[in-house]
């Protein structure tokens, strides 16, 4: 892997982030977003429709063939940038798909990497990890993903599966996670395991965001569930700093930063010995973290 140093205000270019839901297509100068656009992904669109798209997107924000584009995708990229779904829910239909083919074919010079990752990058040189030798990135949603910077480096596998860290076992669970293993810190602690215990607990029907809501209502039910998925995300945080030293862990996602949640997994965290204890804050990038870290990865010359 050859990787290059690039400092955020050389970052000009553009960038795409393809999520389950979404699919953005900005343009970014000097490291800031100034252009954007965004429309509603269609989970069964064929690759190559979604490629159109994003295509469409990017000449209504004034691409022009060869200019830097780096894009993040939902799933697994490998190092070959073949892209692959590694929750059926999420893409039903991209199974090890040439999409750095594709996307060079089309664009003419185009880096990908899993969004995650991209985001990862961009916390952990630009954003919360800038100062961290040892960083992990963590977003709570629909599922659980990350990604690890060390020494300024992602850290990534030729199978691009490196830093898919809700996959990990979970002491606090016990169901089937949607990557097919069993009792992983996802399928306790992500917003699917919380709708699952909502449902196991007799609430039917009810999104992780329902179950916040009732938690703040005083439903004690409600609570148990939130402080389970909290627990369960700082052994996860202490796990990975066993492993790799963490100094700071940033956290991100629609659960991540949702009200409280952070200090509930703080709070959790604050039963580990210091050592197991990194410094635990808020992603600094938002929304715009994928984005940035997809076009950073193309100018660093650093894939999956
Ligand atoms: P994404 O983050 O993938 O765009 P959403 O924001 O729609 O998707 O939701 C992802 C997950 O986060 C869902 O499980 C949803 O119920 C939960 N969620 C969204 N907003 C909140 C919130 N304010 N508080 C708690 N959970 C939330």
């Amino acid at each position: 892997m050859i990787m290059q140093t690039v400092s955020r205000a050389a970052l000009t270019g553009f960038a795409a982030d393809l999520g389950g839901t979404k699919t953005a297509a900005v343009r970014i100068e000097n490291g800031k977003v100034v252009a954007h656009r965004v429309l509603t992904t269609d989970p069964n669109a064929s690759p190559e429709a979604h490629i159109a798209a994003i295509g469409d997107e990017l000449a209504q924000l004034g691409y022009n063939t060869n200019a830097p584009l780096g894009v993040a995708v939902a799933g697994r990229v490998d190092r070959a940038g073949a892209w692959h779904a590694v929750n059926r829910g999420t893409l039903s239909t991209i199974e090890n798909f040439p999409l750095a083919q594709a996307l060079n074919a089309r664009f003419g010079d185009a880096t990908c990497l899993n969004d995650a990752a991209a985001a990862a990058l961009a916390e952990g040189v630009f954003g919360a990890g800038r100062h961290s030798d040892s960083f992990a990135y963590l977003t709570v949603s629909t599922g659980i993903g990350g990604g690890l910077v060390i020494g300024n480096r992602l850290l990534s596998s030729a199978n691009g599966l490196a830093g898919h860290i809700g996959f990990v076992s979970s002491r606090f669970a016990s169901g089937p996670c949607g990557c097919g293993r069993m009792a992983t810190v996802e399928s306790i602690a992500g917003g699917r395991g919380i709708a699952a215990a909502a449902a196991a607990a007799g609430f039917e029907n009810m999104d992780a965001r329902a179950v916040f809501a009732a938690a703040k209502g005083g439903q004690d039910w409600a609570d148990r569930i939130i402080v389970t998925s909290a627990a369960a995300v700082a052994a996860l945080i202490g796990d990975l700093t066993a492993i790799l030293g963490l100094d700071t862990v940033a956290m991100g996602g629609s659960i991540g930063l949702a009200p409280e949640y952070i200090e509930r997994v703080q709070n959790a965290l604050n039963a580990e010995p210091e050592l197991f204890r990194p410094d635990l804050v808020h992603v600094k990038l938002g929304h715009d973290g994928p984005l940035i870290g997809a076009l950073a990865a193309h100018l660093r010359k650093e894939t999956m």
